[in-house]
Order: C-alpha cells, then sequence, then structure tokens
C-alpha cells in the first residue's frame, strides 16, 4: 500500500516545529510501502548532509548510508533530513546550525538532542519512522521528552557507513517511532553485517524471538537526582509492571557513576580527531583565499564555521590525549568504560534487563536551557550515557505525562539482545496508553 504524502501538511508542520532541515519538495512517482527521514548526519543521494553543521554546508553526498540505503530498498520513501545538534553534540538539539525542533508537546520546550528533529518527526508526522543515531543518548533522550519509542541497538548492529562520525567506538544507528510494531518491522531491514562496516560483521543474527526472562533490575543510584514528577512516574510504572506479574529488584551498580565524566572523555577525545578533516580542503566550506599560510587558512575555516559547542569539545578532545595526560584521562576512561561493563554482566546474570528513567527531568524550557552552564547539560545524561559507553541495546518506552510533558523509561538488555527489549515494549503498550501531540489530532 502507497501510503499519501502530503507535502503541503508537512511543510505547515515543519513551519512550527522544524524537525526538518530539509525536505522532499514533490512525491516521486513510483511506488513505496512506507515514509522515513533520516537525522542529517546520515548521508542520502538527492539530500544535503551537514550533520547540523555549518562546516558541512552546501555537501551533497553522491551516495547512500546503509542503513538509508536499505529503507529504501524495502520500499522505503525517504522524506527529509531532520534536524540535530552539530555532529551530535548536544541534548536539547539547540546547538544546530538549521533551526532547532520545538518538542510536539510544548513548542516552547525542547525535543532533546542529538535526534530532536528525529524524535519530533515521529511524533508529529502520521506512520512515521525516523532513523536516529546515538552516541551518548541520542536516541532516548529525545524519545523521552517528545513521547515517542526510541531504540538504539547493540554497538555494532547497524553498519554506520555513510555516517558522519562523532565517536567512533560508541556511535549506533537507531529507530524512533510512535509504534513498536514499526520497530520490530524495521530493526530486522536495517540491521545486519556490511563489509563496508566491520564492526557490523561479527555480530550473531537477530533473532527477535529470543526473549530473556526473569526478574528486571533497577540500579538504586540511578533513582538519585530525579526532580520528584520523574521519580513518582518512574515509581507508578515500576508499580504497574509489578502488577503485570514482573519481578522488579532494586540492584546497586556504583560504578555507574564514573559513567558520565568518562564518557565526555573518550566521546569528545574521538570527536577531536574525527573533526580535524574539516579543514576546508578535503572537507568543509572554506574561503578561496589559498595565498595564505595553511595554519592561517584552516584556522580562519574553524573559527567561522564551527559552533561554540563544537569548540569546545575540539579543546577538551584534545587536551585528554595530549601526551601526558593521555594516561590520566584516556586511558582511566577506557578502564572505568571496562568496570562499568562488567557491572551489567554481572547484573545480567540473575536479571533480564535493567531499567530506569531516561531523563531525570522533563523536557526544558528554552529558556531554562540557555542559561544551563555546559556542565549541567553534561551531568543530564547521566541515564542514558551508561548503555552507550557499554554499547548494550537500549529501548526508551513513554511510561507517564507530567503537565502534559512525555516521561520516559529506559530498559537495557545484554549485547545483541534486543528481541528481550522489544517485547517488553509489546508489553507495555498493552497496558499504558500513549498520547498523542494536539498538534496532530
Ligand atoms: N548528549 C550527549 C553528547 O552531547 C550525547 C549525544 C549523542 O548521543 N550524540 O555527547
Amino acid at each position: 500500500m502507497t501510503p499519501k504524502v502530503d507535502i503541503e501538511a508537512m511543510r505547515r508542520t515543519n513551519e512550527r516545529f522544524e524537525p526538518f532541515c530539509e525536505m522532499i519538495s514533490v512525491v516521486p512517482d513510483e511506488d513505496h510501502e512506507f515514509t522515513f527521514s533520516a537525522k542529517d548526519n546520515l548521508c542520502a543521494k538527492g539530500f544535503q548532509a551537514r550533520a547540523g553543521s555549518r562546516i558541512l554546508e552546501g555537501y551533497r553526498p553522491p551516495f547512500d548510508a546503509t542503513p538509508i540505503w536499505k529503507m529504501r530498498a524495502a520500499g522505503g520513501l525517504l522524506l527529509g533530513k531532520t534536524n540535530m545538534d552539530e555532529f551530535g553534540f548536544g541534548t536539547f538539539s539547540t546547538n544546530s546550525g538549521y533551526g532547532i525542533p520545538k518538542n510536539p508537546f510544548d513548542p516552547t520546550r525542547a525535543c532533546g538532542g542529538s535526534s530532536g528533529g528525529a524524535a519530533c518527526a515521529a511524533a508529529l508526522l502520521p506512520g512515521h519512522v525516523a532513523l536516529g543515531v546515538s552516541t551518548g543518548g541520542s536516541i532516548s533522550c529525545p524519545s523521552s521528552f517528545c513521547g515517542v519509542i526510541g531504540m538504539t541497538p547493540t554497538y555494532g548492529r547497524v553498519s554506520r557507513y555513510g555516517l558522519i562520525d562523532y565517536g567512533n567506538s560508541l556511535d549506533k544507528v537507531g529507530l524512533i517511532s510512535r509504534s513498536i510494531s514499526d520497530i520490530e518491522r524495521f530493526l530486522p531491514v536495517i540491521s545486519g553485517s556490511d563489509p563496508k562496516d566491520p564492526t557490523s560483521c561479527c555480530q550473531p543474527r537477530l533473532d527477535l524471538s529470543k526473549v530473556r526472562k526473569g526478574p528486571m533490575a533497577v540500579p538504586k543510584e540511578c533513582l538519585e537526582g530525579l526532580t520528584p514528577d520523574v521519580a513518582r512516574t518512574f515509581d507508578d510504572a515500576v508499580q504497574t509492571l509489578k502488577e503485570g506479574g514482573t519481578e522488579v529488584d532494586v540492584v546497586s551498580m556504583p560504578s555507574l557513576k564514573y559513567a558520565m565524566p568518562a564518557y565526555y572523555v573518550l566521546a569528545t577525545t574521538e570527536a577531536s580527531t574525527n573533526l580535524a578533516r574539516y579543514c576546508g580542503m578535503r572537507f568543509g566550506v572554506a574561503e578561496r583565499e589559498y595565498a595564505q599560510h595553511f595554519n592561517d587558512f584552516f584556522s580562519k575555516t574553524r573559527s567561522e564555521s564551527f559552533g561554540d559547542e563544537a569548540k569546545r569539545r575540539i579543546l577538551l578532545g584534545t587536551f585528554c590525549r595530549m601526551v601526558g595526560f593521555r594516561d590520566k584521562y584516556y586511558l582511566k576512561a577506557l578502564s572505568v568504560r571496562q568496570g562499568i561493563t562488567k557491572e551489567y554482566l554481572d547484573v545480567f546474570k540473575d536479571h533480564s534487563m535493567v531499567l530506569s528513567p531516561t531523563m531525570p527531568f522533563i523536557a526544558p524550557k528554552f529558556d531554562e536551557i540557555a542559561s544551563m552552564r555546559p556542565l549541567e547539560m553534561y551531568s543530564a545524561d547521566f541515564l542514558t550515557i551508561p548503555p552507550n559507553l557499554t554499547g548494550l541495546p537500549h529501548i526508551s518506552l513513554p511510561c507517564g505525562y507530567h503537565s502534559g510533558m512525555p516521561i520516559g523509561m529506559q530498559a537495557v538488555a545484554p549485547h545483541w539482545e534486543e528481541g528481550t527489549l522489544i517485547d517488553l515494549g509489546k508489553r507495555w503498550g498493552t497496558t499504558f496508553a500513549y498520547k498523542v501531540p494536539e498538534a496532530c489530532q
């Protein structure tokens, strides 16, 4: 069945909420089975790929990223590219060079980030599935803030060929949608080994019928630092799960508190090397004045076109890997990462999943974000970072509402066991009624 695409309605939605940084302007003649969007850091033929950055203005890749190619081959029509924080650097999608997406439930609030436009599109467009990317929580966070389902697969499950890298040891392509059946339908489409991305090549076959049984674990460390509304809503959700027959144990995972600092060392270290290529010679916009020293040329290009957060991360990451600091920061962060992985694997010995709220607060207003310091913003990710740092698959499901705003819970499963998360999503969907934003009623 060819779904009807109403370009005018999409345009109106985009004027009000800005999920897209680029959209199709006419519906092509050929048949398609479904529509989808892609985060702006995934390369797609026919569109610019700017990863939310001014430095990539005008870059038109002549090829499709593997997940996009697979979605198209399955009959998908790519509607457009979605707004995001520059290169994925952010938690609210406010660090974008091409428009800031507004929350579907309240346009004075943020969508979350960095896949904010993707979650916004998934919440507002009928029957829409969005390709998102997560490095440290960029699928879970906006899904929670926008009241939709976000699936981040195991690191290596989905090929990253054609993805504009943030942190190569962390980046994962995943799905955002209003419906769990879409996640179940499209995860097998985008998954699978791809010789163009070696990290995808040693995965076991995706078997969604493989479902783990057993109690769920809630780390007590994840219950600290929450706003009272999130704490209460999460508590009620746990109660509902228990009433439905799921056992839930509170456990302790003391190393989780080191996840946030370790992540920001590793992610910025990797980002700072990845961004080195945008010097205006090989990649990146550049002025055409070549008769100057190359240092001046590079500095001018990079100073003018990178946003403040990208510059902050280049400085932080370069510092962390400098001779003399490497052992103190980078290597230490790597060992913290190993410790956290081990702690998860220990918990999985007698638990099926680890459960927590997704974000410690509801989607903040834009004026609240404007007065946040960088460390406050980084700290907001303390619940989404641990599964990302350890490459574990996770899902964010809407679990309640406060002041009309959605609140999400996040379940984490062992490596390669996405089926357990989808099973939870299906069971949860039969007991909990998701709300749709007024804007699409
Ligand atoms: N908020 C985190 C960061 O800024 C995660 C973003 C992401 O996953 N791309 O790094």
